[in-house]
């Protein structure tokens, strides 16, 4: 049997025999594109070249892309599970030709590589090409029909037209697009899975899983305007996608892509865990359970390591709802406790040779999904709970529907995401008001959103095309003549004009010395002046290749056309101190964690650096000494630093640290450290890929600290650190803080900790000193009450006990009161005491005399007067506080005769 990893690599070395270039798939969260949430087909990092805004390096490339289809456009969550071949992750075999060769070759070699290499019977495969469309003034795409017939033996009956719907691609609203023709596959009859639905006839996308699709073949040939009109691209592109678990599973003869050896291993583990058998029925509860948890947790290992973090906004809350939705499905083979994460070694383990990431990353992976099972075991069981008593309300409503409010608070309150209250409803076939759901939803967002700084000046510039501004300057200088070329507010691009005072404006120069934020480093601030007038950056920005440089008007006028100076801000020394500092962090960490310690995300600004770390538990105290020795050393060192531009490769076979995950075009910028020749890279002991600036020697930083370590979510933690003059000023208030004690405790400063701990030590012994002294004295009252009690009146077969007690407490006063009542059987007490020039009242009851009509809660109300105070309680127990403590007696000689004068009468 051929291995899943045997035919992708059939596939990449097929195109490579092609001439074909392998670039390896881009990570399944997409950097630099935020109308996109994941790779959602192998297309998406060459988007740039079809608009035509890049070039490709090579004419033809070939990869395994790694796709996650969850969200927007693509969306198959619902599928899995209830079908044998749509997955949330899963990898999509590709070839591209960038104005190289066209639809002849594209079809002719995907049949070659079918047919030929894997040996699939022409009989069962199936081709269709693009029928035209009236309203867009597309013809039928005739050339790709006729080269069917003609490149490939397929027989003219089997090449079939489709419209818009199936044979023409389309990226988004806008964009490239164009025809494409797709194999199928006829899995014969035994396959349809709709043999109950009436008339139904199994055919080429009729929706059964008879006919399945494997491969598409995209022709990108026009651009789709924002107008919806279509324009010829001046260049044509091939971008194919074949499913590889789809092709494993005809390769490995299996009905379903679970049966093959990109599931199983995971489904014989949690076979293993669950001690439940996996017997591959479509319909049938626990296999589909098992086929979730399989597709769900390739999702969760691929999306984590490329840098996806459950939380509850935009990426991470999706990945959040399919770790949370396996978890539920667990539950279904009986497992209450984390244990997906005890999967990821074997997904590692036959998948990891073709993604080395998922290898590097594994132990971290790990460590956020079993957080994230555990934190959401412990609310999944009382969620259940209360979707239970929401369940049972919609059952009685006539139309069995869950309301939006329960369905937004199970989402609230105990993190349901709301398709997984679908789910659990659709089994009790129930449904759910989503759209008031989705309401509730809009509500809160906009909440959140209002809560967030306004960002309007930059939502101004869709649709516009910035210009390039020259930036280089920022690496050598701190100022620079620059002129204003135009300015933005919130009504969007202007060329001309004038600044408004009063209002927050972005100024475009022609050439800056400003930084712009990115890598982690905080934009720069300073003045854009002439003698006209003064604007002051707060912030700087670059959006495409256009520096924006925000803030306001603080003196005179500035306009479109003025030349002007920049100058950058003394901040700009303090940012260059943090930013090498965060290099060296960095290079130190993974000297004493090794390389698992890599980084998560950095913040570099003027008052300090943050540096964010895959690293399972805290840092102790001497990994943290041990990493600040190693900075310092190098700081005394005064080591060089350097930087140079050079080709992507290259810098990669010199081992420059990439951030993961980042994409980098193919110059990139290293930041070495430990030599000062740019042409001795090797000899740094510290490289990274960095557009940041930086200081050129390391004694410059003067000094560095970690003043925290902490975790901000499972499996990464945060260092942050001084360096210089905040570092400087950081320690002079500590050694402050200790002037200052060494004064109020009279030890000099060395002998502070010494002191210090005596303290405690005897603050220790004094407080259990007190605790046994109140005890003796508590036994003391004791023995008192007891006394009373001998020599107590009776009246009947009830004790009257009404007297002073030596006591302060009134807790002491209490356990007296019900000793009596205990011993007594039949009894009534009135305790008076002085507390701190206060009196204190307290009267006790037994059960017999209440049911009788007396209460402690009435004696008091009573007697509390005398004493110049109020009070009550409840007819066995009652207490007050008064004014006037010398009027204790009379308020107990009162009490005294109420009580003979109701016993009497009760009795
Ligand atoms: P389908 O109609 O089967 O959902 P599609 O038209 O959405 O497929 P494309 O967007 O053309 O598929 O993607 C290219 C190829 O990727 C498909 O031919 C198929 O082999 C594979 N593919 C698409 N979606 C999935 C999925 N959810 N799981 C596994 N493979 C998929
Ligand atoms: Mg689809």
């Amino acid at each position: 049997m051929r291995s899943a990893n045997r035919i992708r690599d059939d596939f990449i070395d097929f195109f490579k025999s092609k001439n074909h270039e392998f670039v390896p798939s881009s990570p399944i969260v997409p950097i630099g594109d935020d109308t996109l949430l994941f790779a959602n087909a192998g297309m998406n990092q060459f988007k740039d070249i079809f608009l035509g805004l890049t070039l490709s390096e090579y004419p033809r490339v070939a990869n395994s892309q790694k796709c996650l289809r969850v969200s927007g456009k693509h969306n198959d969550l619902e599928e899995v599970g209830k079908d044998t071949y749509h997955h949330t992750f899963f990898e999509m075999l590709g070839n591209w030709s960038f104005n190289d060769y066209f639809k002849a070759e594209a079809i002719q070699w995907a049949w070659e590589l079918l047919t030929d290499v894997w040996n699939i019977e022409p009989d069962r495969l199936w081709a269709t090409f693009f029928a035209g469309d009236e309203s867009d003034g597309l013809p039928k795409d005739e050339e790709a029909q006729k080269l069917w017939t003609k490149v490939t033996p397929i027989p003219a009956e089997r090449v079939l037209a489709f419209g818009k719907k199936d044979n023409f691609w389309e990226m988004g609203e806008v964009g490239p697009c164009g025809p494409c023709s797709e194999i199928h596959i006829d899995l014969g009859p035994d396959s349809c899975d709709m043999k109950n639905v009436p008339n139904h006839k199994c055919s080429i996308n009729g929706g059964c899983a008879r006919f399945i699709e494997l491969w598409n073949l995209v022709f990108i040939q026009f651009n789709r305007q924002s107008n919806g009109r279509l324009v010829p691209l001046s260049a044509n592109y091939v971008d194919t996608g074949a499913g590889l678990e789809r092709i494993v599973a005809v390769l490995q003869n299996k009905k379903s892509n679970y049966d093959t050896d990109l599931f199983m291993p995971v489904i014989d583990s949690v076979s293993e865990i669950t001690s439940h058998k996996y017997t591959s029925r479509l319909k049938n509860k626990t296999d589909n359970a098992f086929r979730v948890i399989a597709d769900h947790i390739r999702s969760l290992v691929f999306s984590i390591t490329d840098g996806a973090t459950p939380s509850n906004e935009g990426r991470g809350y999706v990945i959040r709802r399919i770790l949370r939705r396996a978890c539920r499905f667990g539950r279904e083979l009986g497992m209450h406790e984390p244990f997906l994460y005890r999967l990821v070694p074997v997904v590692v383990d036959f998948m990891g040779d073709a993604f080395i990431e998922i290898k590097q990353r594994a132990d971290y992976v790990s460590t956020v999904i079993e957080a994230e099972e555990a934190s959401f075991g412990r609310t999944l069981d009382r969620g259940i709970d209360i979707f239970n008593a929401a369940a049972k309300r919609a059952a009685k409503t006539t139309d069995k529907t869950i309301s939006g409010e329960d369905a937004f608070g199970l989402y609230d309150t105990y993190g349901f995401p709301v398709d997984l209250t679908m789910l659990m409803a659709e089994e009790r076939n129930l449904k759910v008001d989503k759209a008031e759901f989705d309401r509730l939803m809009e509500q809160q967002r906009q909440r959140a959103r209002a809560a967030q700084k306004d960002t309007s000046l930059m939502t101004a510039l869709t649709d516009v095309e910035l210009p390039v501004t020259e930036d280089l300057h920022k690496y050598h200088t701190d100022s620079c003549d620059s002129k204003i070329i135009a300015l933005i507010d919130s009504n969007g691009f202007k060329d001309k004009g004038h600044i408004q005072a009063d209002t927050e404006v972005g100024v475009v120069l022609d050439r800056t010395c400003f930084y712009a934020e990115a890598g982690g480093q905080v934009g720069d601030c300073g003045v854009i002046e002439s003698d006209q007038g003064r604007f002051i950056v707060e912030d700087t920005v670059k959006i495409a290749n256009c520096i924006i440089h925000r803030g306001h008007l603080a003196e005179g006028t500035l306009g479109v056309g003025d030349n002007v100076k920049a100058a950058v801000s003394r901040d700009r020394n303090s940012i260059k101190k943090n930013h090498t500092a965060t290099h060296l962090l960095q290079w130190a960490l993974q000297q004493v964690c090794g390389k698992t310690a890599a980084q998560q995300g950095s913040l570099v600004c003027p008052d300090y650096l943050r540096f964010d770390f895959t690293w399972p538990k805290a840092l102790n105290n001497q990994q943290i000494k041990e990493v600040e020795k190693l900075v310092r050393d190098k700081i005394a060192a005064d080591l060089p630093v350097t930087w140079t531009v050079m080709p992507r490769k290259e810098a990669e076979k010199l081992g420059a640290m990439a951030l993961f995950g980042e994409k980098y075009g193919s110059e990139v910028r290293v930041v070495a450290i430990g030599t000062d020749s740019d042409k001795e890279l090797n000899q740094a002991f510290s490289r990274e890929f960095c557009g940041g600036t930086h200081v050129e020697k390391l004694g410059f930083i003067g000094g560095f600290k970690i003043i925290k370590e902490e975790s901000i979510s499972a499996g990464v933690r945060r260092i942050t650190a001084l360096t210089g003059q905040a570092l400087a000023e950081y320690l002079e208030q500590r050694s402050n803080i200790a002037d200052e004690l060494s004064a109020i405790l009279k030890v000099p400063a060395e002998e502070l900790i010494d002191r210090v701990t005596r303290l405690i030590k005897d603050n220790k012994k004094l407080t259990k000193d007190l605790k046994s002294a109140s005890k003796s004295s508590a036994s003391d009252v004791m023995t008192e009450a007891k006394k009373l009690l001998e020599t107590s009146e009776k009246i009947g077969a009830t004790s009257v006990i009404v007297s002073r007690l030596s006591t302060t407490s009134i807790e002491q006063a209490r356990n007296a009161a019900d000793m009596l009542k205990k011993k007594a059987k039949s009894a009534v007490v009135v305790f008076g005491f002085a507390d701190d020039g206060k009196a204190a009242l307290l009267a006790a009851v037994t059960e017999d005399l209440i049911k009788k009509g007396l209460k402690a809660g009435d004696i008091i109300k009573q007697i509390a007067p005398i004493v110049g105070g109020g009070g009550g309680g409840r007819p066995h127990l009652a207490q007050a506080g008064g004014k006037n403590p010398e009027k204790i007696d009379d308020a107990l000689a009162k009490a005294f005769e109420l009580i003979k004068k109701n016993l009497v009468n009760i009795q």
